[in-house]
């Protein structure tokens, strides 16, 4: 049980006496971290005046929409705001990450903060020093699930409204592809009809995330999959990297290239997709995978990166040809390791 009476009891209490409580989640935003700390932002705004949520980095244009985004302090644009709001805070909550090193240039105010630090988050592996209290959950399909989970468990069911649902709602379907990943259990299905019986428009979500393409990025994937898609057959594997030049070209914004790994592994007979872009200096590394094959492995062991089996990202130190040499390098060995979980049907 992760979710226990004595765990949410604590939860309540630290609530409760807390002056100051910060909500925290990892860099490079996506809808599920976003989604999660709008979430609980409003059920906690709920029970106390003194409530913030500090990002590393701002999210992407498609998440701006969601009720309550102006709330968001980050590092990058309002680092007085996030240095001040991180000292003075006595309660953290830490989300949709399981380790600090994943909150980039916010990790040192957090671990020189002696703030209480609840976690919550469905990562694997996750470091058991920095929080005092942890929901930890693998096997939920996201952060906002577990949030859902946890006003249930303390009894708030009746406190959600359009507000507070549909950050969750967002977070839930960005990390399950709306509902089509393994990770959507029986369980997902009912929190997300919860939450439309509490007057979340699911259409208006989906519209405001998956129909809100600016026309750059539409041609910039448009280019990806004609001219720089590459399919190595004897591998099951598919790629596209892109350079700065090539991202300049079409002005991508951030969250413009969100999606394309997704459309590389949709190919049949591709197993595993990787997608890689240069930005300032690094390669960033996003990789997918179909049945088994421990993507995150592969993320871990050669891109320090990580996350979970089928969806993983990292990064790699260098030029973008260079990082596709690298990978393109230690694939074979990869394959042939992961034979068992390739050749599944
Ligand atoms: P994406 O490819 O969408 O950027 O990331 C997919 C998943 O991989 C994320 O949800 C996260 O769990 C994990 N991930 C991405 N980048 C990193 C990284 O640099 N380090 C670690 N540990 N995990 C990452
Ligand atoms: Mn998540």
């Amino acid at each position: 049980m992760i979710i226990t009476k004595e765990k949410i009891d604590q939860l309540q209490s630290w609530v409760e006496e807390a002056n100051h409580i910060v909500i925290t989640a990892h860099k490079s935003p996506d809808g599920d971290s976003v989604g999660s700390s709008l979430g609980l932002f409003h059920y906690l705004k709920k029970k106390s005046d003194k409530v913030f949520i500090c990002h590393p980095d701002e999210a992407p244009d498609f998440l701006h929409w969601l009720p309550g985004y102006d709330h968001i302090l980050n590092l990058d644009q309002h680092q007085k705001d996030v240095e001040e709001n991180l000292s003075k805070a006595d309660l953290i909550f830490c989300l949709d990450y399981n380790s600090p090193g994943r909150i980039g240039k916010m990790e040192k105010i957090l671990t020189a903060s002696d703030a209480k630090k609840i976690l919550i988050d469905h990562h694997r592996d996750p470091d058991m020093e920095f929080c005092e209290l942890m929901f930890s959950d693998i096997t939920a399909c996201s952060t906002s699930q577990l949030i859902c989970e946890i006003i249930d468990a303390s009894g708030d069911d009746h406190l959600i409204d359009e507000t507070l649902g549909t950050p969750l709602y967002a977070g839930i379907i960005t990390d399950t592809g709306s509902f089509r990943f393994s990770s959507t259990l029986p369980k997902t299905h009912h929190i997300a009809a919860n939450l439309m019986e509490h007057g979340v428009r699911h259409y208006k979500v989906h519209e405001n995330i998956y129909d809100t393409n600016s026309l750059d990025k539409i041609r910039l994937s448009s280019y990806a999959l004609l001219e720089k898609l590459e399919v190595l057959e004897q591998y099951e594997t598919a790629f596209i990297s892109l350079s700065q030049e090539e991202l300049k070209r079409f002005s991508a914004q951030k969250g413009d290239t969100e999606g394309l790994v997704n459309q590389v592994l949709a190919i049949e007979g591709v197993k595993m997709a990787v997608f890689m872009k240069e930005v300032e200096g690094i390669v960033k590394m996003s990789f997918r995978s179909k049945d088994n094959i421990p993507v995150n492995e592969l993320a871990s062991n050669h891109f320090s990166g990580g996350g979970h089996l089928n969806a993983s990202g990292g990064k790699y130190v260098g030029g973008i040809d260079d990082a596709v040499k690298k990978f393109v390098t230690i694939l074979p060995t990869f394959v042939e390791e992961h034979k068992a979980q390739f050749n599944e049907v």
